[in-house]
């Protein structure tokens, strides 16, 4: 029993190592952020590290007392949460998010969870998404949830 929580974790460990730093992680992924309404920048929590904060701040030329209060809020689960904004798909998403050109609008200084994010070679989202278009035969179509 003791030891199947670490299994656990030495799998999810090994499957993301294995993506993020395969060379042909292009090729291994079967999902295509470029095609993706940004379902992933739309979860009611968004949580970031301090180190994150801090990025955001050096990112925006703020210290990092201004950017936390600009753009996180504090949660019942986690001191620093992204701040959200409305959204026509997914009820509300990530402030940062493009919702023009649908994504993200500081990629460089994205937080760590999206930069681990979806942290396995599929993303159940895009999977419905996809089987949506298919079915539907309509290639643009959005797949909608109402994460408020
Ligand atoms: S939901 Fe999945 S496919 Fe869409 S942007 Fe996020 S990781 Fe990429
Ligand atoms: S920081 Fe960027 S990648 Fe992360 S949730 Fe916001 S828009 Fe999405």
């Amino acid at each position: 029993m003791r030891g199947e929580p670490l299994l656990a974790l030495r799998v999810w460990v090994t499957a993301v190592l294995s993506v993020e730093l395969n060379p042909f992680r292009q090729f291994i992924l079967r999902y295509n952020c470029s095609k993706c309404p940004g379902y992933c920048c739309s979860y009611p929590l968004i949580a970031l590290t301090k180190k994150d904060v801090q990025r955001l701040a050096d990112h925006f030329g703020l210290s990092f007392k201004e950017a936390r209060k600009k753009y996180t809020k504090v949660d019942p689960e986690e001191p620093y949460a992204m701040r959200r904004k409305a959204d026509e798909h997914f009820g509300r998403i990530c402030q940062f998010f493009d919702t023009e050109a649908r994504r993200c609008g500081i990629y460089s200084a994205r937080p760590t969870i999206c930069r681990q994010y979806p942290g396995s070679p599929t993303c159940g989202y895009y999977s419905f998404l996809k089987h949506e278009r298919d079915s539907q035969e309509d290639a643009t179509h959005v797949a909608t949830t109402w994460n408020r």
